[in-house]
């Protein structure tokens, strides 16, 4: 189903299910993608094919049937054509479109999902943070843990949400724009922010947690590791003990909601370690060149977007 105006989502969610011959059960996944206004009118998606493959993935993971690559990029199309006018111009947002995958049929217990619900809904959107692009100040969290080994913390599940929100709340009523989450085995190791992928920069080195089943493996992360390469950068994919985030030169979050946004400070155990920021960090560099490619300022040599 799509919808013209992301703010009656909510209304019209009410009908997509069928009482009669479903139950919704508790499979579930998602994406988030976002269509972009070029200088000269037109509107690019940007790499909708892994948003499409991860909820593949997703719906795999949660024993469910998924739409097909092409069906899942259709649908995106079909959706950033029809509120072609909510996106914003260039400079101004962009339009959040959210695909959504809810396994549905007529199962009680706990069993596969033999329907599946297909929705996508659309809204424009400016920064993520309220902060808009000043620095992120981060806390890490203790107490609560987003993904174990073994889980579904690798796929986009609706599920993964849920153990963050408590303490995405919390933070942000302590000051803190989001939370950063250790591992949930030893509590000694970064994976990622409630809803971004997290970099550390040391001289020319950038690393990042490997994804390991427990953090997601974001489509921004993916992109913003071969601008780093192709700029020289030595990028790394590996375990970051939370110690070592004292010595970092630069820290920075990726996401298609947040973009590549710098992080100013980040606070443990009642430490706050600052870090640098400004306009000459390497974050500037690579958010500078991926928002150049996703709104067709810088030429696209990758393929990497989709014309609607
Ligand atoms: N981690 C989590 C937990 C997320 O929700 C997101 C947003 N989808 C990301 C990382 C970043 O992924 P992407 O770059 O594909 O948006």
């Amino acid at each position: 189903m799509i919808l013209k105006d992301g703010a009656a989502c909510l209304r019209n969610l009410i009908h997509l299910f069928r009482p009669a011959s479903s139950s919704l059960t508790s499979k579930g996944v998602y994406e988030g993608t976002k269509a972009y206004r070029t200088e000269d009118g037109r509107i690019l998606l940007f790499r909708p094919d892994l948003n499409a493959s991860r909820m593949k993935i997703g719906a795999e993971r949660m024993c469910m049937p998924s739409p097909s690559v092409d069906q899942f990029v259709d649908a995106v199309k079909q959706i950033a054509l029809a509120n072609k006018r909510w996106v914003p111009p260039p400079g101004k947002g962009t339009l959040y479109i959210r695909p959504l995958l809810i396994g549905s049929g007529p199962v009680l217990g706990l069993g596969p999902a033999p329907e599946y619900t297909f929705l996508a809904y659309a809204s424009p959107v400016g920064n993520y943070f309220k902060e808009g692009s000043a620095p992120l100040n981060l806390y890490i969290e203790e107490e609560f843990v987003r993904a174990a080994p073994g889980g579904a913390g690798g796929v986009k599940a609706m599920s993964n949400y849920a153990p963050v929100l408590k303490a995405l709340i919390r933070a942000k009523s302590r000051g803190f724009s989001d939370v950063l989450y250790l591992d949930s085995v030893n509590r000694k190791n970064v994976e990622e922010v409630s809803s971004c992928n997290i970099f550390v920069v040391k001289g020319n080195v950038i690393s990042t947690p490997a994804t390991n089943g427990t953090i997601l493996e974001g489509i921004t992360r993916r992109s913003v590791i071969e601008i780093a390469r192709d700029y020289g950068y030595q990028v790394e994919e590996r375990v970051i003990p939370v110690d070592e985030l004292i010595n970092a030169d630069q820290v920075f979050c990726t996401g298609t909601a947040v973009v590549v946004a710098p992080v100013g400070s980040i606070t443990y155990q009642n430490k706050r370690v600052e870090f640098k920021t400004g306009s000459r960090s390497v974050y500037q560099e690579l958010y500078s060149t991926l928002v150049g490619i996703q709104t067709g300022v810088i030429e696209d040599k990758k393929g990497w977007t989709v014309e609607v």
